[in-house]
């Protein structure tokens, strides 16, 4: 038990339950099915599931809920579990499958036929939907609904066997068609798919249903509160009906919160294939996609993700939360543990006329501005530097601190230039500047102490690292995607940017993620970056540009 509060309702019910000794002992599931990669709203099951147990001393179980054969794969079981970790989380030796429990379940649907609580139809699937009614009008019973338990056991065991196609008999539970709860009414419970299965191989041709397989599975592995998303509450009394019925040693409860919704962004594996089918997105883990493999690849750091669904916390109520609260997250974790790094994205020669040809000095760079411990490296300084062509205006306002025709401007870590002549080509673009440095002016030990306005960053030319850059921006232009008939009509055009780039030599080396000064968080592409080739991905923006407008989608 913690000493705090608990931070949300279903701590508050979890804490109760030790406390009042209905539970010794904590065991909670994550069942993703593995048909698709997770997502971010996965990362808030994932918390939920796995921190409340670790903080109570319990157990957790990673299930596959793998009752859908066909759409689902062991590539897909490969990633959840590759994700599961890399979240920082572990089921020790409690990775199991709801296809585990195919026997046992097969032997349960037996049982309800002899309980005579389930039956055989036969009707199609077509005549199945129009007995089923609406929410307003009561469905109507099948002519099969009274079959002999005799015949049942029959048909049933004929439909093991593989003596009829698929959708020729379901096994439905015999509750009450008339239900104003729709999940109540005779729900199926197995149904016929000649379909080979991931884990369990070509052994069945008969499935059971999602909602009679979970609750059962909850029950064989002592899972004392099963957390599950709202859209869940109303499977709620047929998740009891199946654990009154057929009474396992142990019951768990099931608890419902509402799904972590973020804006710009879908959370529906379906919809997250489709992008990835279409090649709308260069796979699960383009950086752009809200998987954990996607922000693994991009360079967020599992620390923030876990923050980010702590603050979004655990509640009943439906909420799209802003992009921007994840990033913000990703900013705070990334500005301590950064070390930061000199590169130009977009670059403009820049010649020190007067700094002489061959001569390279060494200048002493911090790595992190707010913490010594970080050390300092040595950056490679010379006659031919590039700049941001960001940083030179040639008409600039009064208020533009950085260079401009006859201006001057600190250049970090090194000297004091100013700008003596601009050099334009054919098409009258800038292309290089001419300037001149003072060599007083050398930050640390220069004898002026001579100041200017702007700082600007800059890499030498003879020493810089070629690289690609890519610029990733939201891949939805509407706060709710989600909501949209079609998403496509609300893709952002321009979600990806790839620049050419010049970084500081120490760049060539390592992948940890980096701040590039003044311009964001970076970090080596893990698939397509090559030592000769770097690739570097943007992970985050320093600051957060489309505050303002989210705000203002989202209404808040
Ligand atoms: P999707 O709609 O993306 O396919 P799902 O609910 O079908 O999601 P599952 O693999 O069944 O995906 O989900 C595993 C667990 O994760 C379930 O307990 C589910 O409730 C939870 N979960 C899924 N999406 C979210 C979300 N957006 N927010 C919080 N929990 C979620
Ligand atoms: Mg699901």
């Amino acid at each position: 038990m913690t000493d705090n509060e608990p931070r949300d309702f279903i701590r508050k019910i979890i804490y109760d339950d030790l406390e009042s000794g209905k539970h010794t002992g904590i065991v909670t599931r994550f069942p993703p099915e593995p048909n698709g990669y997770l997502h971010i709203g996965h990362v808030m099951a994932i918390c939920l599931d796995f921190g409340v147990a670790a903080e109570t001393g319990g157990k957790t179980f990673l299930r596959l809920d793998d009752t859908n054969p066909g759409k689902e794969s062991p590539e897909f079981v490969q990633a959840i579990k590759d994700d599961v970790h890399w979240l920082g989380f572990d089921w020790g030796d409690r990775l199991t499958h709801a296809s585990d429990y195919f026997d046992r379940l097969h032997e349960s649907a037996i049982r309800l036929i002899e309980m005579g609580v389930a039956y055989v139809d036969s009707l199609s699937a077509e005549e199945i939907r129009e007995h089923r009614g609406t929410l307003t009008e009561p469905g109507k019973n099948s002519p099969f609904r009274d079959r002999s338990v005799e015949e049942n056991l029959d048909l049933f065991s004929r439909m093991y066997a593989g003596e009829f196609a698929d959708g020729e008999h379901v096994l439905r539970a015999k509750i009450d068609m008339a239900s104003p709860n729709m999940n109540m009414r005779d729900p199926a419970i197995y149904r016929i798919r000649h379909i080979p299965h991931q884990n369990a191989g070509d052994k069945w041709c008969i499935y059971p249903m999602y909602d009679f397989a979970h609750g059962l599975s909850d029950a064989y592995e002592g899972i004392t509160h099963s957390l599950c998303t709202l859209e869940f509450e109303d499977h709620r009394p047929l998740y009891d009906w199946f654990l009154d019925q057929l009474k396992p040693e142990h019951r768990p409860r099931q608890i419902e919160f509402s799904r972590l919704n973020l804006a710009y962004t879908i959370t529906s594996k379906r919809k997250l294939k489709m992008l990835v089918d279409e090649g709308i997105v260069s796979g699960w883990d383009d950086p752009r996609m809200p998987t954990i493999s996607g922000m693994r690849r991009r360079g967020y750091p599992p620390e923030a993700m876990r923050e980010f669904v702590k603050r979004a916390g655990v509640t009943k109520k439906d909420k799209l939360i802003e992009m921007g609260a994840l990033e913000n997250c990703v900013r705070e974790t990334l500005g301590d543990s950064a070390p930061r790094r000199m590169a130009v994205l977009r670059p403009l020669k820049v010649v020190l006329t007067n700094y002489p040809e061959d001569q390279v000095e060494l200048m002493e760079a911090m790595n992190h501005p707010g913490n010594p411990d970080f050390g300092t490296r040595e950056l490679p300084f010379s006659r031919e530097l590039w700049i941001e062509q960001d940083d030179f205006m040639e008409e600039a306002p009064r208020k533009f601190f950085r260079l401009k025709p006859g201006g001057e401007v600190r250049l970090r870590f090194g000297y004091i230039i100013r700008c003596d002549e601009v050099i334009k080509n054919d098409a009258g673009e800038v292309v290089e500047l001419r300037c001149s440095y003072d060599p007083d002016t050398r930050s640390g030990t220069g004898t002026s102490d001579r100041k200017v306005k702007g700082t600007i960053h800059w890499v030498s030319c003879q020493h810089a690292v070629d690289a690609s850059v890519r610029l990733y921006d939201r891949l939805f232009n509407d706060a709710n995607p989600n909501m949209a008939d079609d998403f496509h009509s609300v893709l952002n055009e321009s979600s990806l940017e790839v620049v050419p780039a010049k970084l500081e030599p120490s760049l060539a080396a390592g992948d940890e993620a980096v701040q590039f000064e003044r311009l964001g968080y970076f970090r080596v592409d893990a698939q397509d970056s090559t030592p000769a080739a770097p690739v570097f991905n943007r992970i985050v923006t320093l600051r957060d540009s489309w505050a303002k407008l989210e705000k203002q989608a989202l209404g808040n």
